[in-house]
C-alpha cells in the first residue's frame, strides 16, 4: 500500500505503519473506548468473533472495511481468537486526547503496541485454565543435538532438557505447550511434529536462537554474571532459553515476565511416554477429548489450583530416580499416617489464593487490588499452614514448610495497608485501608464531608426557596446541580431567586441550576477526590513494587503449599480409595497384588454395575530374564482394562503416589509403551493398521530392558494369518531382543504355544463362565491359556440375529473338528458357506456362485462392524 498517498490520513498513516510492523498478528487499535479493526483484519475479526463488520472512510478510494470491540469486555473477544489461533496486537493510545489536539488539528493521538498477546504467553485469569498450565516452548537444534525449553509466564516456571530432534514429538506430548517457537530454519522439517502436539507454531529468525547472544541474553535476564550459577547449559539448551526470552521481550514489549531460574531437567530423570501411550492411557485427557474420564479427572483431590497444576506436571512426568520418588512417597505417607493432620493442612490450603499467578500479573503491571489481596491471603495462609507443620515429618514437607514462614514483614504491611476485600480496578479507589496514609485520609474526609455539605446545602435550598422537591445531583456532564420540578422552576427563574440560582439546562419535565457556592464546593469535592485516587494509586504500586521484590520468596512459598496440597490430596486418595504404598526400587521386579483401574472402577461405582475385579500380575523372572504375560480371553472380558491398570500404577508409584492395588513392588520403569487400540486414529481417516504398525515398529526399536510394554491386540488389522505372524514375531522379538516386562493381550490362541518354548513367557487369561449356553464374564486374571474364545457368545450378547448366531456355531464347530484332525486347509470344502438348509457345494465349477462373488469383491479389512452386518444379510439373501 502507498502510505504516502495524499488520499490516506494521517489517522490511517499512522494505523497503516503500526500494522506494518505486526503482520502476522490482527491489530488491535485502540480508539476511545473501542478497539477497532480495519481491512482484512476487521473482516476475519468481524467472521470469528460474529460482530458486525462496517465500513469506516476510504482508503485510496476504497471503502475500508471496519469492525470494533469495546475495551471494557475485550478480554472475552481476546480468548475468542486465540483459540481461533489468532494472535492479537494490541496498540494502545500513549498520550490523552487533548494533548494530541494542543498540537494542532491534524495532529494524531500517539498510539503504540503495548502487548502480543499469543497462546503461549497470556496472564489473564479469564484467559487462562487455573488448574492447567499454559506452557511456552522453544526448540533449538546445534549440528544435530537439540533442546526444548518451555516458560509458563503465568507462574514463572522456565525448564530446559536435552532433546535429539527425534524426541521432540513425545516431549512436546508430554509438555503439553500452547505455542512452539521454531527458528526459520527448523519450521519446515518440525511444522508436522507441532501440528500433531495441538500447539500454535510460531517462527522466528535465526537470531533469536543464537546461543553466543543468548547467554548474555540470559544473564542479563537473572541479573548473574554466568549461567554456571544455575547449572552447566550445552549450547542447544542456552540457545531454546534465549529465544524464550527473546520472544518474551517481543510480545511483552521489553517488559519482562518474572521468571524463576531455568531447571535443567537431565536426560533418564523422567518416566519415557511417548505420544500414543499418553493418550491411549488417557492420562490428562480421555479418548473422547475432554478431562472428564481422564486419570487425572479420577485422581484430582487437589484443593489449590497451584496444587492441581503439579499434579498434572507429575502425572505427565514421572521420575526414574528412586530417591526422587521415595522422598514423594514420605510426604504423602506421613499424611496418611496422620490423616487428622492432612484434613488441617487442606482445610487451611482451601483458603489460599493462587500467589503464582498474582505475583506474575504484578510484575508485569498487568495486576489489580486483588491481585495484592491474594498476595496477602496467601502468605497469612501460608504462615498458618507452617505452623501446623511440625518438625518431626519428612524431609519433603519439612523443607516445604520452611519456605512457608518468615514473610511477616510483607504480610504485616499488607494487611494495614488494604481494606479486606478490595476492588477489582485501582482506579476504582477505595483499595487502601483507612488510617494506613495520613495524606489519603485528609483527602478522603474532605470528599466524603463534602457530600455531607451537599446534602446540608440542599436542606439550606429547599427551606430558602420553599422548594421541598429540590434536589442536588450529580451527572458527567453537569457536575452538580440543583433540580426542581418544572412547575416549582419558575418561582427561581424569577427575582430575587434569580439572581442566586443560575439556570443552566431544562429537560423534560425538570429544571436544573447551579450556585456559585455549589461550583466552589464542586471544586473542593472534586480535587479531593482526585487526589484521593492519586495516593491510592501510588501506594498500590508501591505495595506491588514491595511484592515484586519479594518475588523468589513468595515463588517458594507458592510452590511449597503446591507440593503439601499435593501430597495431602494423595494421602486423601489413598487412605478413602484404600491404596497402598508401593515399593519401588531399582531391579526389574513388577508385582502388583489386587490391583485395579482408578477410571474404570470409579465408572462402574458411578453406573452401580460394580463391583471392580481386583488383579494381580507378576511379572518378576528375578535376574536379567526378559518377563512377558500373554493374555487371552473373550472380547469384552477386560483385557485393555488390565493391561492399562498395570501401566497406570506404574505411572502413580513413580510418580510419588499410593498405587490402586492391595500390594504392589515396582523396579523403576524407564520406558512406558503402550499399543492400545486405534479408534482415535481411525476418525483422522488413517488406516488402522498401518498406525499399528507404526507404533508397534517404535516400541520394537525402542525399549530397552527396563521398560515396561503393554500391547493389546496386534495384527488384528489384517488377515488372519498375517495377523498371527506379526504378532507372534513381534512377541519373540519382545522376548529375545528387548527382553523387557510386557503385556501381552492376543485373541491369537495359537500363541499360547510360546509359552511353553520362552522362558519368561507365561499365560494368563480372563476367567468366563458359561451358564446355561450364555457366557459370564468374571473379570479375573487366571493363570493358563483359554480354552475358547466365546467370540461367538459375545456376537449374541451384541445383537446378532438369532440365525446368524445359531450358524456361526455351527461354522465353528466344524473348524474346531477340522483343526483338530489337522485339516484345516481343507475346511472350506467340507463346509457350506452360509446356507443353513441343505448342504451344497461350495464351488461350483467353472461358474462361481453368487456368494462366492459377491465374496470375492470384499476387502474385509475396509469393512465397518455395520458394512460387515450388511453384508451377512446380503449374503443370506443370494444363498
Ligand atoms: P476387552 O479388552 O477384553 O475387550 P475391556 O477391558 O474393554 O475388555 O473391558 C470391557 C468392560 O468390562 C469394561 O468397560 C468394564 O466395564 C468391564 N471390566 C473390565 N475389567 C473389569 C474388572 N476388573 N472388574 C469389573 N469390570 C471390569
Amino acid at each position: 500500500m502507498n502510505v504516502a498517498s495524499a488520499a490516506v490520513t494521517p489517522m490511517m498513516t499512522q494505523y497503516l505503519e503500526i500494522k506494518a510492523d505486526h503482520p502476522g498478528a490482527l491489530l488491535f487499535y485502540r480508539m476511545g473506548d473501542f478497539y477497532e479493526l480495519f481491512f482484512d483484519d476487521a473482516e476475519a475479526a468481524a467472521s470469528a468473533l460474529d460482530i458486525a463488520l462496517t465500513k469506516r472512510g476510504k482508503h485510496q478510494g476504497d471503502d475500508i472495511p471496519m469492525c470494533g470491540v469495546p475495551v471494557h469486555a475485550a478480554e472475552g473477544y481476546l480468548l475468542t481468537l486465540i483459540r481461533k489461533g489468532f494472535r492479537v496486537a494490541v496498540c494502545e493510545q500513549m498520550e490523552d486526547p487533548a494533548e494530541a489536539k494542543k498540537r494542532g488539528s491534524k495532529s494524531v493521538v500517539k498510539r503504540a503496541v503495548v502487548r502480543l498477546v499469543t497462546p503461549g504467553t497470556l496472564t489473564e485469569e479469564n484467559l487462562l485454565q487455573a488448574r492447567q498450565n499454559n506452557f511456552l516452548a522453544a526448540f533449538a537444534e546445534i549440528r544435530g543435538t537439540g533442546a526444548v525449553a518451555w516458560v509458563d509466564i503465568s507462574t514463572g516456571e522456565l525448564r530446559v532438557t536435552p532433546c535429539p530432534p527425534v524426541r521432540l514429538g513425545p516431549e512436546l506430548a508430554r509438555i503439553s505447550p500452547r505455542e512452539v517457537l521454531l527458528s526459520e530454519a527448523a519450521e519446515r522439517a518440525m511444522t508436522d511434529i507441532v501440528e500433531e502436539a495441538g500447539a500454535s507454531l510460531t517462527s522466528l529468525a535465526r537470531s533469536s536462537f543464537d546461543s553466543t547472544g543468548g547467554e548474555a541474553r540470559l544473564c542479563r535476564t537473572f541479573g548473574v554474571g554466568s549461567l554456571d550459577a544455575f547449572g552447566s547449559f550445552a549450547r542447544p539448551e542456552i540457545a531454546a532459553l534465549a529465544a524464550l526470552v527473546d520472544y518474551l521481550e517481543i510480545t511483552q514489549k521489553g517488559k519482562l515476565p518474572l521468571l524463576r531460574p531455568p531447571v535443567r531437567e537431565e536426560a533418564g530423570t523422567v518416566l519415557q511416554i511417548d505420544a500414543a501411550t499418553r493418550r491411549n492411557l488417557e492420562l490428562t485427557r480421555a479418548l473422547a477429548g475432554g478431562r472428564e474420564g481422564s486419570l487425572i479427572d479420577a485422581i484430582d483431590r487437589t484443593v489449590t489450583a497451584g496444587g492441581g497444576r503439579l499434579l498434572e506436571r507429575r502425572l505427565v512426568s514421572p521420575a526414574r530416580e528412586l530417591a526422587v520418588i521415595q522422598a514423594r512417597q514420605a510426604g504423602v505417607t506421613a499424611l496418611v499416617d496422620d490423616q487428622v493432620l492432612g484434613e488441617w493442612l487442606r482445610e487451611g490450603l482451601r483458603r489460599v489464593p493462587d500467589m503464582d499467578r498474582a505475583l506474575s500479573r504484578l510484575a508485569l503491571e498487568r495486576g489489580g487490588p486483588r491481585d495484592l489481596a491474594a498476595i496477602r491471603d496467601g502468605l497469612i495462609g501460608a504462615e498458618a499452614l507452617s505452623r501446623l507443620l511440625g518438625t518431626d515429618l519428612p524431609g519433603i514437607l519439612t523443607k516445604a514448610a520452611k519456605a512457608l514462614a518468615g514473610h511477616d514483614a510483607l504480610t504485616d504491611r499488607l494487611d494495614i495497608a488494604l481494606v479486606a476485600e478490595p476492588p477489582h480496578l485501582v482506579r476504582d479507589g477505595g483499595l487502601v485501608a483507612p488510617g494506613f496514609d495520613e495524606a489519603l485520609d485528609e483527602a478522603r474526609t474532605l470528599r466524603d464531608e463534602g457530600r455531607g455539605v451537599i446534602a446540608r446545602m440542599q436542606a439550606e435550598y429547599a427551606e430558602a426557596t420553599g422548594v421541598a422537591a429540590l434536589k442536588i445531583k450529580h451527572n458527567n456532564v453537569l457536575g452538580y446541580f440543583i433540580e426542581t420540578t418544572a412547575t416549582h422552576a419558575q418561582k427561581m427563574l424569577s427575582p430575587p431567586l434569580s439572581e442566586t440560582f443560575i439556570h443552566r439546562q431544562t429537560t423534560a419535565g425538570a429544571v436544573r441550576f447551579t450556585t456559585l457556592e455549589l461550583s466552589e464546593l464542586e471544586t473542593k469535592i472534586l480535587n479531593a477526590g482526585g487526589r484521593a485516587l492519586e495516593i491510592e494509586k501510588r501506594i498500590f504500586a508501591e505495595l506491588a513494587a514491595e511484592i515484586v521484590e519479594r518475588a523468589a520468596e513468595i515463588g517458594s512459598a507458592a510452590r511449597a503449599l503446591s507440593e503439601i496440597d499435593l501430597a495431602a490430596s494423595l494421602a486423601d486418595l489413598a487412605v478413602s480409595e484404600e491404596w497402598c504404598r508401593p515399593e519401588v526400587e531399582a531391579g526389574r521386579a513388577f508385582e502388583i497384588t489386587g490391583g485395579r483401574h482408578p477410571v474404570v472402577e470409579k465408572a462402574l461405582r458411578a453406573q452401580g454395575t460394580g463391583p471392580f475385579v481386583a488383579n494381580d500380575c507378576h511379572l518378576s523372572t528375578g535376574g536379567d530374564e526378559p518377563a512377558l504375560w500373554l493374555l487371552t480371553g473373550p472380547n469384552m472380558a477386560g483385557k485393555s482394562t488390565f493391561l492399562r491398570q498395570n501401566a497406570v500404577i506404574a505411572i502413580l508409584a513413580q510418580m510419588g503416589a499410593f498405587v490402586p492395588a492391595e500390594r504392589a513392588r515396582i523396579g523403576i520403569v524407564s520406558q512406558l509403551f503402550s499399543r492400545v487400540g486405534a479408534a482415535d486414529d481411525l476418525a483422522r481417516g488413517r488406516s488402522t493398521f498401518m498406525v499399528e504398525m507404526v507404533e508397534t515398529a517404535a516400541i520394537l526399536n525402542q525399549a530397552d530392558p527396563n521398560a515396561l510394554v503393554i500391547l493389546d491386540e496386534i495384527g488384528r488389522g489384517t488377515a488372519t494369518y498375517d495377523g498371527l505372524s506379526i504378532a507372534w514375531a513381534t512377541l519373540e522379538h519382545l522376548h529375545g531382543e528387548n527382553r523387557c516386562r510386557a503385556l501381552f493381550a492376543t485373541h491369537y490362541h495359537e500363541l499360547t504355544r510360546l509359552a511353553e518354548k520362552l522362558e519368561g513367557v507365561e499365560n494368563a487369561t480372563m476367567a468366563v463362565k458359561e451358564w446355561d449356553g450364555e457366557v459370564i464374564f468374571l473379570h479375573e486374571v487366571r493363570r493358563g491359556a483359554a480354552d475358547r474364545s466365546y467370540g461367538v457368545q459375545v456376537a449374541k450378547l451384541a445383537g446378532l440375529p438369532p440365525s446368524v448366531v445359531a450358524r456361526a456355531k455351527v461354522v465353528l464347530a466344524a473348524l474346531e473338528k477340522g483343526e483338530a484332525e489337522g485339516r484345516k486347509t481343507a475346511l472350506v470344502d467340507d463346509l457350506p458357506l452360509f446356507s443353513a438348509a441343505a448342504p451344497a457345494p461350495v464351488r461350483t465349477e467353472p461358474a462361481r456362485s453368487a456368494v462366492a462373488e459377491r465374496l470375492s469383491e470384499i476387502h474385509p479389512d475396509e469393512l465397518t462392524p455395520l458394512d460387515a452386518l450388511r453384508l451377512v444379510y446380503d449374503l443370506k439373501s443370494l444363498a
